[in-house]
């Protein structure tokens, strides 16, 4: 092999590509029920747009990026998530002037330098929503209740909703301290990237996941109780919806998510059924970010559900069976003659509407009936000599083998005929 596709990326081949589909058109369907929008962004944006809104500490920013410079001498990155270029477009684009909450959602490919693993690639693929424009806790539950209706309809089980409230400008910095103080007697026992976090970015040493910090940390102060009156109040009402809407969750004080722009409500969906990434999917609430990225200052929430980490809890759980395509008709040619009018009416069958295929590789009748077969079609239609000779075609039922000629220029109306269900 003289090719091989880049470390961490996939091929998605014609045997995963309907489930893909599957996960894609259900989602879709979801948001338009919930009324979320599809937006598409371009797929690299200049780099300060990333690091300023998730914040030059984050190990995405200062590790994961794929950046470059343009010709034009432009520094450049692939998008490592999906929700700063949507808030720059919504910007951009003054989307505010809509009025209302802008409810959009996107389906996009991300990329980030990680080190790959099962579920973890250079090049992943995200379903995510964002709701600018409203600070009320209800959005926050609409917004999770769409990501666990998207689990619930695709049959995905085994999961838990993880849930905490990661504060905002005016408590956080206080809960940092706290938890300065806390880890300040043991802070060289932790592993470098905690050391580093301790100074920069305290609150990330909370997901770190090796065992030794982990169980440092383990008696951290409670961000909870560390809330302002308004991001507690906040808190509490969403758990308040989400009783009412009967969403179980946990709330776990060591949620921190990865990017700074977070405030208030951070949220993570978590499956046994995957192994060390267990995070099907995760969101939040930020509510500096379009102030951030230039907009005025207007909240929001969202989330981003990774696509491949569904795919391999549906194939865990086995719910990845997807519905085996088959063909109309197949249309069988025997000998070159043939050629030409079976091409002629493949056209024709499909631009009435069917599936159609024929043989290109000069098999023998046998073999383009056992072609036929495999691609599952439920009629045949032959052409031979005799029947050229004669101006008909053979029609064959794949199902009750019968068989009989038809002229040719009355075909389509009878195999669509004979496709009708009480022909079944
Ligand atoms: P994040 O915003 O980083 O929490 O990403 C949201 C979701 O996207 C994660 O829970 C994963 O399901 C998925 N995801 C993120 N990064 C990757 C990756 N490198 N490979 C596969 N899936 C990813």
């Amino acid at each position: 092999m003289r090719y091989q596709r880049p470390r961490g990326t996939n091929d998605i081949l014609p045997d995963d590509t309907p489930l893909w589909n599957r996960v894609e058109e259900t989602f879709r369907t979801l948001c338009k029920h919930y009324g979320y929008h599809e937006i598409r962004t371009p797929i690299f944006e200049d780099t300060d747009l990333f690091t300023r809104s998730m914040g030059e500490h984050t190990d995405v920013v200062s590790k994961e990026m794929y950046t470059f410079t343009d010709r034009g001498g432009r520094l450049i990155t692939l998008k490592p998530e999906g929700t700063a270029p949507v808030v720059r477009a919504y910007v951009e684009n003054n989307l505010a002037a809509q009025g209302g909450v802008s409810k959009l959602y996107y389906i996009t490919p991300i990329f980030r330098y990680e080190r790959p693993q099962a579920g973890r690639y250079r090049q992943a693929h995200q379903l995510g929503v964002e709701a600018i424009g409203s600070q009320h806790p209800a959005l926050d539950a609409e917004v999770i209740a769409l990501a666990m209706h998207f689990y619930r309809e695709m049959g995905i089980t085994r999961l838990s909703l993880v849930l905490n409230s990661v504060g905002c400008p005016v408590c956080r910095p206080v809960y940092r301290e706290r938890l300065r103080e806390f880890a300040k007697p043991f802070v060289h026992e932790l592993c470098d990237a905690c050391q580093t976090r301790f100074d920069l970015n305290p609150l990330r040493m909370l997901d770190c996941k090796r065992e030794r910090c982990r169980t440092l940390l383990h008696d951290a102060p409670d961000i909870i109780e560390s809330l302002c009156e308004e991001c507690r109040t906040h808190f509490d009402a969403l758990r308040a919806y989400l009783d009412a809407l009967q969403i179980p969750y946990v709330v776990d004080k060591h949620l921190v998510r990865g990017f700074d722009y977070y405030t208030k409500t951070a949220f993570e969906i978590v499956s046994d059924a995957l192994g060390a990434q267990n995070a099907l999917g995760g969101g939040g609430r930020y509510d500096g970010l379009v102030e951030e990225i230039g907009g005025p200052p207007t909240p929001g929430i969202g989330f981003a559900l990774g696509i491949e980490r569904a795919i391999i809890v549906l194939k865990e759980l086995g719910l990845a069976q997807a519905k085996r395509e088959t063909v109309d008709v197949f249309v069988a040619a025997l000998g070159e003659d043939a050629t030409l009018p079976a091409l002629q009416l493949l056209q024709a069958l499909r631009e009435a509407g069917m599936s159609a295929e024929m043989d290109y590789q000069r098999r023998s009748l046998k073999g383009q009936m056992k072609l036929a077969d495999r691609l599952g079609s439920r009629i045949t239609l032959m052409l031979g000599e005799e029947e050229l000779a004669q101006g008909v075609v053979t029609l064959r039922d794949m199902v009750t083998k019968e068989q009989r000629f038809v002229p040719v220029d009355d075909v389509v109306p009878q195999v669509i005929r004979a496709l009708q269900p009480e022909h079944a």
